[in-house]
């Protein structure tokens, strides 16, 4: 019988995830049982996605620059990164302010609905965390994001997943040496990197053999835990608004993948799926990141070399979908409590959620901790910010799981843009788990 492909197998795991939890919401104790026995499955899948993205990181980054043989290179594929990430970001901010500027959704907001979205929410710690959280972030100076970047302790760096970015620079000085002591010297330490690089993908496949039972843990035990949904209904405009954007942006990369690289959307789609999924099921780019590396470089034929620095670098720096919501949800809140924004606020936004989505942290709901510095820096009264974050709150998880998956679909589409006109976008070379297994089983 024909194998069931792995997104298949993934999208029933959610379906039946979502059905089970929905159940066990009715039953007398039926969330405290979800909680106390079916989470902690999903909660051990995340912990092992993200155990192996460092020596992932380290490793391909390694192979990567050291297989370009030319520093040249290198600095060449980085620029078009960067350039292309600036783009796509401003890009969704724009989608986001337009629809949000056209539809209103802010404005059919009735006084009673945000009077008990803030009465529910505008003392809880989830909203008072997220500003507190903004507040240590804001209080460094412009220059704090490079002092930041800098490991003074690379051992501390690569023991530590929220340094990505750390991780991301040692590793790029170490291999750019490794390139200046000639290839004799270094052929060791690539012959180690090289093949810690294979061990660490094959470790992918092994954890990937229990993503369908691990979306469904994940998704039961967010339906257990989400909000009344009377809530969410009455934000259904806004989260309406938001999701159709995202989408608007999924339709652009599709573009983009159909008329610059020239392969077929849906194709893309398709070999893209697994990681989507699991962005939508932990809402972190940051733990799906391990996967997206296996399907960019094996599934979608995309280079090692490239999409072993552009694929990183994006799971922390480049959030479309988040930058989206962020000018979203800012414009939203102030319709809706009545805070008029000039049109030089909403070149604010652009820019603020530019900075914002470089800034925030590849985990779930940090997205909200940077829409608190978008919402000052166009003046939003600061005694109404809990307010303003009470009314979207509710609905933050879900939209969360659906901005991460537009987050990790940009990183994989700019990767395959970034190797396409470089020349680094190859044919597909699938690996399966037990590819040697006869060998030694
Ligand atoms: N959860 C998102 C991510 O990991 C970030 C956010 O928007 O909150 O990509």
């Amino acid at each position: 019988m024909k194998k069931l492909a792995l997104h298949w197998k993934i999208l029933i795991g959610m379906v039946l995830g979502i059905v089970f939890g929905l159940i066990m919401t009715g039953v007398d104790g039926g969330a405290g049982f979800v909680d106390d026995w079916i989470k902690p499955l999903g909660t051990i899948f995340v912990k092992l996605l993200k155990l192996i993205a460092i020596p992932l990181i380290l490793a391909s980054l390694i192979k990567g620059i050291s297989d370009l043989k030319d520093i040249s290179k290198f600095r060449n594929i980085g620029l078009r990164t960067m350039v292309t990430y600036i783009g796509t970001t401003v890009i969704a901010i724009t989608i986001g302010l337009l629809l949000v500027n056209v539809l209103q959704p802010g404005d059919g907001v009735s006084e009673e609905t945000i009077a008990k979205l803030t009465e529910t929410y505008a003392n809880e710690s989830g909203v008072q965390g997220k500003i507190a959280e903004a507040g240590r972030q804001k209080s460094s100076g412009p220059l704090q994001f490079l002092v930041d970047m800098v490991p003074d302790n690379a051992f501390h760096a690569l023991s530590n997943n929220g340094l990505m970015l750390q991780v991301i620079f040692f590793t790029i000085l170490f291999a750019i040496s490794m390139l200046l002591i000639g290839e004799k010297k270094a052929k060791p330490m690539k012959d180690i990197f090289d093949s810690l690089n294979e061990v660490v993908l094959k470790m992918v496949d092994l954890i990937m053999l229990s993503a369908p039972y691990a979306v469904f843990a994940l998704l039961a035990s967010v339906v257990v835990s989400s909000e009344d949904p009377d809530l969410l209904i009455a934000l259904l405009k806004y989260s309406g608004v938001v999701v159709g954007g995202l989408i608007l942006m999924v339709v652009f990369y599709l573009i983009v993948v159909g008329t610059y690289v020239r392969k077929n959307p849906f194709w893309f789609l398709k070999q893209i799926s697994p990681a989507q999924l699991l962005a939508f099921s932990t809402s972190s780019s940051a733990a799906t990141l391990p996967v997206t590396m296996e399907r960019v470089e094996e599934h979608i034929g995309v280079d090692k070399e490239v999409s072993s620095f552009v694929l990183p670098v994006g799971a922390t720096i480049n959030m479309d979908g988040t930058s989206l919501y962020q000018g979203v949800a800012a414009v939203f809140i102030s319709q809706a409590l009545g805070f008029d924004l000039s049109f030089a606020d909403q070149l604010t936004i652009v820019l603020t959620a530019l900075l914002a989505s470089i800034g925030s942290a590849a985990v779930p709901g940090a997205g909200m901790v940077m829409l608190v510095i978008v919402l000052e820096s166009i003046g939003f009264p600061a005694d109404k910010l809990a307010i303003g974050l009470a009314l979207i709150f509710a609905v933050d998880r879900p939209l969360d799981m659906c901005r991460t998956v537009i987050n990790v679909t940009g990183d994989a589409t700019v990767s395959m843009l970034v190797a396409k006109s470089v020349g680094k976008l190859g044919e597909p070379n699938v690996k399966e788990w037990d590819d040697h297994y006869e060998e030694v089983k």
